[in-house]
């Protein structure tokens, strides 16, 4: 095994012990691929990146939305993805094992696939044999469609959304009398989404069941986009589709003509304004242009946002797309009604510009990015996790259990009252930080018998040990205040 698969099984070993992620589930009937269960650990950290999310789209004047997951086949004739939406399947002759063609060309000749050759064609020019029983493959790659198909009533063909997106598009006449008949505006939706993958593993960066999160902007104009002028200084590493690396501002972006509307360079910087505030160090952080055979036929602009991960390298996390009115033209189509605006300029279909992401990457990327574990054996590790994004944020610790230390304890932490927090009074004081510093906790209190003379407590910080006595009714301040970011 190379170390990064080391890395790898750690981490999944680590997260499945500490009650962060459990599965695939339901793991007590052997498991399905590609489906988890949140533990209270995780559940934790998901509901913090939530709240980011919810933060930095609100405060960008996006209003959050819940559309339902389920809609029937029109929806998805309309907006493509009942045709479309498939991955290439091959199957093996003998054990009939079935493999995503494309992904089992990459294993199996990592960064060697020519992409101006189709799949088969590589399978065929590298003799790839199944993995599994050594033998060939059936002469044809299939269409494998992602959609999961239910039924709703009696005999209704419907569908799970496989994405968040379409059914955010779908109350536009409710959106344009809410927001009086005027773009642009902003809208946004945290919720499930649902893919049927051939073989999903890679933990929770590829799950059959997931969680989306998307904001979408209706414009007309563009280049019209006055808060743009706050933000253009910001900087950030780019890949584009032609050329070299090179760190930029966003201004430069538009200059360069890298981008062309100040409204969707502004997109860009939300997506790395939200990534930041959810944790991911901006070191980690790139914008990669697509190139002409990757980006969708209806996208005028698309960028990703991608991470670096220690276990999988640089991981696609966020897709930044122009959509144009193509949404909106479609569903018109399909359902017969007028998806326009009037501007000054007659009626208008917007534009979409998206913003779309996996909130289960982004977990799974905090837990990645933060692990450490200094050497073998046990109680060295270490998640050092930003405070404000934390899944506990205080432990409070009697230093011995004793009434008058515990009571003390107790009362300290009804004070915490904007902080999560875990009381704990078993076992010697040092194994109690430890258990806190796997976790990440930033802070445990201890109370101790000067307490009860000074009425005071020790804070300790888990990054660096270091100590600080705190007044009693000073602590939940103290840790507040270091909690803003
Ligand atoms: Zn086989």
């Amino acid at each position: 095994m190379e170390g990064n698969d080391i890395f790898k099984d750690e981490l999944a070993r680590y997260i499945q012990e500490k009650g962060f992620i459990w599965g695939p589930e339901p793991e007590l009937y052997g498991g399905s691929a590609g489906f988890y269960t949140y533990g209270p650990l995780g559940k934790l950290l998901k509901n913090r990146v939530e709240e980011k999310i919810r933060e930095v789209f609100t405060r960008n004047d996006y209003w959050e939305i819940e559309a339902p997951t389920i809609m029937p086949a029109k929806v998805w004739e309309a907006s493509g993805h009942l045709r479309g939406f498939t991955d290439p399947l091959i199957v093996c002759r003998k054990c009939k094992s079935v493999y995503r063609a494309d992904h089992l060309v990459e294993e199996l000749m990592p960064g060697k696939a020519d992409t101006s050759k189709n799949v088969m064609q590589l399978i065929k020019q590298y003799e790839l044999k199944c993995p599994k029983c050594g033998h060939d493959f059936e002469e044809t790659v299939k269409d494998h469609t992602l959609m999961m198909k239910t039924t709703v009533g009696v005999d209704t063909e419907a569908y799970n959304r496989p994405e968040t997106a379409t059914t955010t598009y779908l109350p536009f006449i409710r959106y344009a009398d809410f927001f009086r008949k005027k773009v642009p505006f902003g809208v946004f939706q945290i919720g499930k989404a649902y893919r049927n993958e051939i073989s999903p593993r890679q933990h929770v960066l590829r799950m059959r069941e997931f969680t989306q999160a998307e904001g979408q902007l209706f414009i007309v104009k563009k280049d019209d986009w006055e808060k743009f002028d706050a933000v253009e200084s910001g900087k950030i590493s780019l890949v584009p589709s032609s050329g070299k690396p090179l760190t930029s501002t966003f201004g430069e972006m538009l200059e360069r003509k890298l981008v062309k509307s100040k409204a969707y360079a502004w997109s860009l910087w939300i997506a790395c304004r939200l990534f930041a505030s959810m944790g991911i160090p901006e070191s980690r952080m790139r914008l990669r242009e697509h190139g002409p055979e990757e980006k969708a036929f209806y996208a005028a602009e698309a960028w990703d946002l991608e991470v670096e991960f220690n276990s999988f390298g640089w991981v696609e996390c966020c897709g930044i797309h122009d959509r144009t009115d193509y949404d909106l033209k479609q569903h018109a189509k399909f359902s017969g009604q007028t998806l326009a605006i009037n501007t000054e300029n007659g009626k208008q279909v917007p534009h979409i510009l998206e913003i779309a992401f996996g909130v289960d990457r982004v977990v799974y990327g905090l837990l990645d990015i933060y692990y450490e574990k200094k050497e073998k054996g046990h109680g060295l590790t270490k998640l050092k996790i930003p405070e404000h994004i934390a899944p506990v944020q205080a432990a409070v610790l009697p230093l011995v259990k004793k009434p008058e230390l515990t009571r003390i304890a107790r009362a300290v932490q009804a004070g915490l009252k904007h902080i999560i927090s875990v009381y704990d009074e078993t076992g010697s004081i040092g194994k109690r930080y430890l258990r806190q510093d796997e976790i990440g906790t930033p802070f445990c209190i201890t109370v101790d018998f000067d307490s009860i003379k000074d009425n005071s407590v020790t804070v300790r910080e888990r990054d660096t040990a270091a100590q600080n006595r705190v007044k009693v009714d000073e602590v939940a301040g103290v840790l507040e205040a270091r909690m803003k970011s």
